[in-house]
């Protein structure tokens, strides 16, 4: 029976990957993955050499065809992302979900678990965490007030993820809804410049400020 592997991948460090997937990877037929450079540069880290091909979440009807075409005629499939895991914040769910309304049970669907930039912010937030809410990244625009107002709203340990472009204007929306709650912004996790600030929003915002803002960024609100 064809599998549909879904492989999650590090988040910055190239040893956040288990052995498992690395003998999946080592194994499969064909590697979807969203940026062909960045998985480039992990497979030839471990020396795997495999056919590439590129899915985004917004990949053509006919590109869905064809890896669907591909599990068909019996090929082992891995999917990646360019970081962590796949579908979360990322490509995957759509095709998980084309290859299960397509297939059933005719092809098997096998989760490779590992590195995720959310769930590694919270296991270094000492915030309550038996209980917590992902929002993903805040909408740009449209929705943005929402978002934070649903944020202020919740009486749970709540994460998100922003880009270094809009971490300072999330951290002034956390700060005027919700000024004296517990925040802990986690910046380049496992990577050379790993920063953890904590404070209020307020404060993070203030010491984020004397840094170059630069990488990547996860926000948790504790309570
Ligand atoms: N699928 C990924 C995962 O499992 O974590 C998330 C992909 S999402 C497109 C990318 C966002 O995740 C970044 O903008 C940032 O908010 C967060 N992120 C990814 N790697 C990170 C890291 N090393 N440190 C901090 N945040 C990170």
């Amino acid at each position: 029976m064809p599998i549909l592997y879904i492989v999650a991948t590090p988040i910055g460090n190239l040893k956040d990957i288990t052995h498992r997937a690395l003998e999946v990877l080592h194994g499969v037929d064909v590697i979807l993955c969203e940026d062909t450079c960045v998985t480039h540069k992990l497979l030839s880290h471990y020396g795997i050499k495999k056919p590439l091909e590129s899915y985004h979440q917004h990949s053509r009807l006919a590109k869905a065809d064809h890896i669907l075409e591909m599990l068909a005629e019996g090929k082992n499939i891995a999917l990646i992302s360019d970081a962590g895991t796949p579908g979360i914040s990322d490509p995957g769910g759509m095709l998980v979900e084309a290859v299960r309304e397509r297939f059933y049970d005719a092809v098997k669907i096998v989760p490779i678990p590992g590195a995720n930039a959310a769930l590694a912010a919270l296991s270094v937030s000492g915030f309550p965490a038996d209980r917590f809410l992902f929002l993903g990244f805040p909408p740009h625009k449209k929705g943005r007030k929402t978002y934070f107002e649903k944020i202020a709203a919740t009486e749970e340990t709540i994460v998100f993820y922003e880009s270094k472009h809009r971490i300072i204007k999330a951290l002034e929306e956390l700060s005027r809804i919700a000024p004296a709650r517990p925040v802990m912004v986690a910046r380049e996790l496992t990577k050379q410049f790993e920063t953890l600030y904590h404070g209020t929003a307020g404060e993070c915002l203030a010491q984020l400020k004397k840094d170059k803002i630069l990488g990547e960024f996860v926000v948790v609100r504790g309570l």
